[in-house]
């Protein structure tokens, strides 16, 4: 059989990509390696408790907001999201204070004012900044505007230099920041679009999902096969095979082929070209280019169960700091200890103790890389102290918001870069993909196409990254293969 169109990769831009394709009609045919679907979605079990690996919260989800409304197209609204203090979603921890990052643009400046009052007027200028950015997403949808033009100027500006121009004093410039572990804060390369989008789609609003992100991933599958699509796990891709210049289909770890006459790769594109073993259409000067990206950090995560009944649940996320300079994270320097980590709660089924805290920090690929031909499950003893002193070094971090935290830890598990690698094959584990850079936008932000004119590309590693900039993607993917018009039809921003 075949089909209209084969989808590499069930991470969120996959089953995004899938959904929106079905929803027109066409055949599609989702193909994901790993026993169980969603990427960065997945949450895993043991024993009684389950944890998230990758996502955590999302922004933007009340109504009328955008990622609201990119939900509702996909019938994710349904699920149990759950609303963080809207006064306190986040809290920055930096030289023993604690700031407190309230939802709504002007309670967010008012609420950090009242620590910083010489920072009023400036603390205004950025959230006036962030709004027009947050509020200038759904152009993104339309034909070309002006406010289009001025959110692709951003990707071209440095977000540290906004900052030191916007924010004079420092440490407020640092507290902005300060929960921005979900991105890569880099002062030669973060563009200042990536900052802006996602810390004004957090500042709207921000949400946990009750059960985790597996949750999305399971319901987009629900909806792809209502939609009469198919979708395959255990089907690993390992060549993506062309004939007369265009891909004709994918061969499949067990044998199997699946033809189509459109394929979308939501793995790594490096991956992605790594498919590509023989073609008329891929150039050695694009797998250059492609090779030669660089990627974002990776992430450690402990994910750990309480102790019954030890530890409150905390309706928002704690970042704690050690540095005095967050955007110092993105540094890698050999041995350094760890700079700073985000403290995320699940609730215990009483909703007032917390039956489970991960906690993630930044991890740099050349502190895994010497295990990286080994196999998950038999890296080494040395591997295995190198992830318990690295947990140590982050529940002592933790101690600082939770006193005792070390006697309330029932069990615990950790995953480097290396795991990320192997579940999601994305190059060197990194959390955000391609590392955008505002020096270089053009070579930097790849769109969906490719040499091979019926290969196109999605996910995280074209635009922005996180759930919001994944979703956008998609859509973007999508309209290479149905026009904009078609590929939006029922999303629906003004309600
Ligand atoms: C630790 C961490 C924490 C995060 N926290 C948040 C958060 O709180 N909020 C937020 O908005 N974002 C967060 N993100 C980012 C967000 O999770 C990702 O941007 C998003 O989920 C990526 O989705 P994706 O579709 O691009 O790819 P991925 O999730 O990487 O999925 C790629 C899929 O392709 C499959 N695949 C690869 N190669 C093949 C092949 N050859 N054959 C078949 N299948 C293949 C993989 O198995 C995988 O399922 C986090 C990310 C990480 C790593």
């Amino acid at each position: 059989m075949k089909y209209d169109v084969a989808i590499i990769g069930s991470g969120l831009g996959g089953l995004q990509c899938a959904y929106i394709l079905a929803r027109k009609g066409l055949n599609v045919c989702m193909l994901e390696k790993n026993a169980v679907v969603g990427g960065c979605l997945q949450t895993f079990r043991r024993g009684q408790s389950e944890f998230d690996t990758g996502f955590h919260y999302v922004g933007g989800l009340d109504d009328g907001q955008p990622l609201n409304a990119i939900f509702r197209y996909f019938n994710l609204m349904s699920l149990p999201w759950h609303r963080l203090d809207n006064d306190a979603f986040d809290e920055v921890r930096i030289g023993g204070q604690s700031y407190f990052f309230a939802n709504g643009y002007q309670h967010f400046a008012d609420t950090l004012a009242a620590q910083f009052p010489h920072q009023r007027d400036n603390l205004n200028r950025y959230v006036a900044m962030l709004k027009r950015v947050g509020d200038g997403l759904k152009d993104s949808f339309r034909p070309r505007t002006d406010t289009d033009v001025f959110s692709t100027s951003l990707f071209t500006r440095s977000a540290y230099e906004f900052l030191c121009e916007t924010i004079t004093d420092p440490l407020l410039r640092n507290v902005v920041s300060g929960t921005s572990l979900k991105m890569e804060l880099s002062k030669q390369t973060l563009p200042l679009y990536v900052f802006a989008q996602i810390n004004s789609s957090f500042i709207q609003s921000a949400w946990r999902l009750n059960g985790g992100g597996q949750l999305i991933a399971d319901e987009l599958v629900n909806g792809i096969r209502r939609l009469g699509g198919t979708v395959l796990t255990n089907a690993e891709v390992t060549e993506l095979v062309e004939s007369d210049g265009r891909l004709s289909y994918a061969a499949l770890a067990n044998g199997e082929h699946i033809e189509a006459e459109w394929f979308i790769s939501d793995a790594h594109p490096a991956a992605t070209l790594g498919l590509i073993k023989e073609s008329t259409q891929v150039r050695k000067i694009y797998r250059r280019r492609i090779g030669s990206l660089q990627n974002t950090f990776g992430m450690f995560t402990v994910n750990i169960a309480l102790k019954s009944g030890a530890v409150p649940y905390l309706n928002r996320n704690q970042y704690v700091y050690r540095t005095d300079d967050v955007w110092n994270l993105s540094d890698y320097q050999p041995e350094q200890p760890i700079g700073g980590i985000l403290l995320s709660y699940r609730a215990a089924a009483d909703d007032k103790s917390a039956a489970n805290v991960d906690i993630l920090t930044p991890m740099y690929w050349p502190e895994v890389e010497r295990w990286a031909d080994t196999q998950v499950g038999r890296r080494g003893a040395e591997y295995q102290q190198f992830k318990e002193q690295k947990a140590q070094e982050c529940i002592a971090l933790a101690e600082e918001v939770i006193p005792g935290f070390g006697a309330a830890i029932d069990r615990q598990f950790s995953s480097t870069p290396l795991t990320y690698m192997n579940y999601t094959a994305t190059a060197q584990g990194a959390a955000y993909g391609i590392r955008k850079d505002y020096n270089n936008p053009m070579l930097t932000l790849l769109t969906p196409r490719t040499p091979v004119p019926n290969l196109l590309l999605t996910g995280q590693n074209l635009n922005l990254h996180g759930i919001l900039g994944v979703s956008m993607s998609s859509f973007f993917t999508c309209a290479e293969i149905l026009g904009m018009e078609a590929a939006t039809d029922g999303l629906n921003f003004d309600n």
